[in-house]
């Protein structure tokens, strides 16, 4: 989605802009139809179990009504194309790439099996009995609400079933009034299907959206939009442990905001809200490789996490987070080192180890700033974290 703000959630983004054509942007996409199917999987294969109960008992009872030329090609369908497409799909839930495999299949399957019981109808009212065109129904129904599909996988699959009646019914020579009349019987059926399938997917998708909204709101700042502490926290674990496994460094840049106070007293704070703002979006759009983490720490400070980054690369960034700040230029009258609102940075850099802890690197990052700030402010200093001098204090992992 190319126009999120900066800042911006994709999900806030997304219910923002609506969802047309009851589809996400793609990696929303995903996690939307991965989430569903594991939240609805039980029932799922509940459905199947009980799709396959019913063909089983609808066989038992066409036994007792219908000609042996009509029966035997329905047992054929149901026992060697039906039966086992359903247990194909049920044993699917049951893997691993469950989520991923079962929307393709069941997508690929349900068409072909509108076309098969289509095959069996069409070919029992040719042999005497238009009994079976009530399963048809009823196989609609189940493709709309009960295999878990999608609105338009449904709606494709039961389309195609519908044409295979009215078409193969015709060119097999059923009568011409029976396949006008169960052909508007079918229509109509998945008129009222399909409205009510696409209704309840717009309430599923809306609800799932709100829902993740609601549990990323708790981890965004209010007033800039981009990640806040608590979020920064989990972030930092995370990537601490995973750069600890695969031995890549981590840079830390702790980024502050030059006589803020001042600034706030001159102009006001509602001001300094909308420059703490404009400093969010300067790191958001900064920090844009896939792993590169912006959050703010608190107050005036902001913190940007580099993953697998050298030092270079992380003084790089920090000047050009200078950069796009000075580019701002908002007057700050009360700084004493430039007419403008500046910043100063300070960058910690060290490989993680499983045996100590993220915040001895923030501490290392909040030392640089300080020495930054002692430099005379509009700074950027560097450290590299050496552990053999830190063996004391907050390097040390809290057990
Ligand atoms: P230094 O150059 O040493 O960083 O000085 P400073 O004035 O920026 O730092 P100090 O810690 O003395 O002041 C930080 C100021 O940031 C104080 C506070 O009013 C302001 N501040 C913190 N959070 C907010 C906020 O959400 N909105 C506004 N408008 N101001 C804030
Ligand atoms: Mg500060
Ligand atoms: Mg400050």
């Amino acid at each position: 989605m190319n126009s999120a703000k900066l800042g911006e959630s994709p999900i806030a983004a997304q219910l923002r802009q609506g969802f047309r054509w009851l589809r996400f942007e793609r990696s929303l996409e995903r996690a939307f139809q991965r989430e569903q199917h594991l939240q609805t999987q039980v029932q799922l294969r509940l459905n199947l179990v009980m799709a396959i109960a019913l063909v089983v008992a609808f066989d038992a009872l066409d036994r007792t009504v219908t000609t042996a030329e009509a029966g035997e090609f329905a047992q054929q369908v149901r026992y060697f194309v039906v039966v086992p497409g359903l247990l194909l799909c049920l044993g699917l839930t049951f893997l691993r790439a469950g989520p991923r495999l079962y929307p393709l299949l069941v997508r690929t399957l349900a068409p072909l099996a509108m076309v098969c019981v289509a095959a069996v109808e069409i070919n029992a009212s040719l042999h005497g009995s238009a009994l079976h065109f009530s399963t048809m129904v009823l196989a609609t129904i189940f493709v709309y609400y009960l295999a878990g599909l999608t609105f338009y996988g449904a709606a494709i699959a039961n389309l195609v079933g519908l044409l295979t009646y009215v078409v193969g019914g015709t060119y097999a020579g059923l009568p011409a009034y029976l396949v006008t009349y169960n052909g508007m019987v079918l229509f109509f059926a998945n008129v009222v299907g399909a409205a009510v399938a696409y209704n309840l997917e717009t309430a599923w998708r809306t609800g799932w959206l709100e829902a993740q909204l609601l549990s990323e709101v708790a981890l965004r700042d209010g007033l800039t939009g981009i990640f806040n502490r608590r979020r920064l926290d989990e972030h930092l674990a995370r990537t601490w442990q995973q750069g600890a496994r695969e031995m890549r460094s981590l840079a830390l840049l702790m980024v502050d905001i030059d006589y803020f106070k001042n600034f706030n007293d001159q102009y006001g704070h509602q001001a300094g809200d909308e420059s703490l703002k404009a400093v969010a979006g300067v790191l958001a759009s900064s920090a844009r490789r896939p792993l590169d983490f912006v959050a703010r720490y608190g107050g005036e400070e902001f913190v940007v996490v580099l993953y697998d980054a050298s030092r270079g690369y992380a003084e790089e960034l920090a000047k050009h987070i200078q950069e796009g700040v000075a580019a701002l230029a908002i007057p700050n009258a009360g700084s004493s080192v430039s007419p403008i609102l500046t910043v100063s940075i300070g960058v910690a850099v060290g490989v993680p180890t499983l045996d100590r802890s993220p915040e001895g690197l923030l501490q290392l990052a909040d030392e640089a700033l300080y020495s930054a700030k002692h430099s005379g402010r509009n700074h950027v200093r560097v450290m590299e974290a050496e552990y053999e001098h830190l063996k004391t204090g907050m390097f040390q992992l809290k057990r």
